[in-house]
């Protein structure tokens, strides 16, 4: 299974390659075969990125915003109509199962480059009736922004990284991560295919370091991160001792209440899916599910059942739900954590057993894990996992499970299931994350911000307040009479 690119990097509308940068093997994760290779960016190719990009730029914000969000709508189309294509890719470099790649994740790129493509012409500045003069404001451009991107949504996240930016007028380099570095270059291949001008969309490959001196360049006006709290302390580091704009789209340990009187099977299926879905690696993850005492007997007998249900296997059968991890440094870090729970005391009701599977030895996988009697301050319930281990805790009131799920240095996302939807509403108001959802998880239509509290993040993805954060703002005063002046 090769699914070689045709060269490592994409600058100004063609493939690139620099065979003097470090060699990145790309592997399937659910058999350790080599599949692909590139090499990372040298300081040659991040200044031929960033350069193509200044360059390309200008001309591009001088088109009416109409104008630009008609080469995304195209490249919407083109990525819809590739979807097929793009999901074996994409399950191919992440090994997650293809029953998800196939809605999840080029299907939400196209969605933000549809949304944006049709946002931007309505996104205007206000007009100030100043009795006589006048003013108003206009949304400019940033310049050149740099998108750094994770590994479990690689081209969901060029999507909703390049979409905004491009729309408002900015040109973009985006570094995947080197996990996963070919979606992006398909992405990079679409723009062009649907009439985006050479240099506006670049993709250069790399690890950390690769990252830190696109971070740290000069030419760089904006950074948009999506990864781990360390990283964005890092990158928010030199954006602040630069005085960059910043976006940081970072990690959780997200909490989801369950009342006694929620629908168990909903509020189960809701548990699951922000445990379970990718493989558990998924950043606003409901990991901290504390459910009420009244119902937690029911809850835990059904949660295991249904959990055990899971078929886990061969990510590109239409019929597997969950497939392995991205790596083996990953499935290290899982089993390590699933470990430390026994050994805090917690109770391992589900999975903790890491299956080989007939014909895929080398595969990362690990079984979806349930542990419950699990303690605030236990290790698994503090700190991100970023595996499919979900810990369930039990509360009594209302009041201690507001106060429970909020201590936390995270804020990224939090759920309440509830039939009360008084009490729904209360919660939610009081939950400190930057995303709630009610009777449901991990849900993230375009036109809702995201985006993190706390330590999970500043700035917001999707929405209108991604055009916000890919923007800046000018103040016009009109005089309309005889400038007043003493001198
Ligand atoms: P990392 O923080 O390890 O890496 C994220 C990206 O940053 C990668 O492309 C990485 O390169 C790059 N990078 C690493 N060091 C630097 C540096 N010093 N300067 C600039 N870039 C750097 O995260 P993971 O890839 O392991 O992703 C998992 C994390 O991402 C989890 O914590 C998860 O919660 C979070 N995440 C957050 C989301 C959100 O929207 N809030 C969504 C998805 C994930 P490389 O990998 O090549 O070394």
């Amino acid at each position: 299974m090769q699914v070689q690119p045709k060269a490592s990097h994409y600058i100004n509308g063609r493939f690139v390659e620099d065979d003097q940068g470090e060699l990145i093997q790309v592997t399937y994760p659910a058999t350790g075969e080599v599949i692909a290779h590139v090499h990372a960016a040298t300081p040659n190719i991040i200044e031929l990125a960033i350069e193509s990009a200044a360059s390309a730029q200008r001309e591009w914000a001088r088109l009416k915003p109409v104008e630009r969000g008609r080469v995304l709508r195209r490249a919407a189309d083109i990525l819809l109509q590739r979807n097929e294509y793009l999901a074996r890719l994409e399950t191919l470099d992440t090994g997650k199962a293809i029953q998800e790649t196939l809605v999840a994740d080029a299907p939400s790129a196209a969605e933000a480059l549809e949304f944006f493509g049709g946002a931007v012409a309505a996104f205007n500045g206000a007009y100030f009736d100043l009795g006589g003069p006048f003013g108003y404001t206009r949304r400019e451009p940033l310049g050149v922004c740099l998108g750094v991107g994770a590994w479990n949504y690689p081209i969901q996240i060029a999507g909703w990284k390049s979409a905004p930016a491009l729309a408002m007028g900015n040109a973009m380099v985006f570094k995947p991560s080197e996990n996963t570095p070919l979606s992006a270059l398909a992405l990079a291949e679409i723009y062009t295919e649907a009439g985006l001008p050479d240099g506006l969309f670049n993709v250069v490959q790399g690890l950390g370091p690769v990252g830190a001196a696109l971070t740290s360049h000069p030419r760089i006006d904006k950074i948009s991160l999506t990864g781990s709290v360390p990283t964005g302390r890092k990158v928010m580091a030199t954006a602040g001792g630069q005085l960059k704009h910043a976006t940081m789209e970072l990690g959780g340990k997200s909490p989801i209440v369950v009342f006694d009187d929620a629908d168990i099977e909903n509020a189960i299926g809701g548990a699951m899916l922000g445990n379970f879905y990718s493989t558990g690696q998924v950043c606003s993850n409901g990991t901290r599910v504390f459910v009420q005492s009244g119902i937690r007997q029911r809850f835990l007998e059904r949660l295991v059942e249904r959990t055990k249900a899971i078929r886990i296997g061969d990510p590109l059968d239409p019929d597997t739900q969950m497939g392995p991890l991205i790596n083996r440094d990953q499935r290290e870090k899982v089993t390590s954590y699933i470990e430390i729970g026994r050994q805090e005391g917690a109770e391992l009701l589900a999975g903790g057993g890491t299956p080989s599977m007939q014909g895929m030895d080398g595969g990362c996988f690990v079984e979806p894990t349930v542990f419950a009697n699990v303690t605030d301050d236990m290790r698994i319930a503090r700190e991100e996992i970023f595996g499919p281990v979900m810990c369930v805790l039990d509360f009594e009131s209302e009041d201690e499970a507001i106060a429970r799920a909020n201590a936390t240095e995270f804020g990224l996302a939090a759920g309440v299931f509830t039939n009360d939807m008084a009490r729904a509403h209360r919660v939610t108001a009081q939950l400190q994350a930057g995303t709630c959802w009610i009777n449901a998880y991990n849900l993230t239509p375009v036109e809702m911000p995201f985006g993190g509290f706390k330590q999970s993040g500043i700035g917001r993805e999707n929405s209108l307040a991604a055009l916000e954060h890919y923007s800046q703002l000018k103040s016009v005063y009109v005089e309309t009479g005889a400038v007043d002046s003493p001198y």
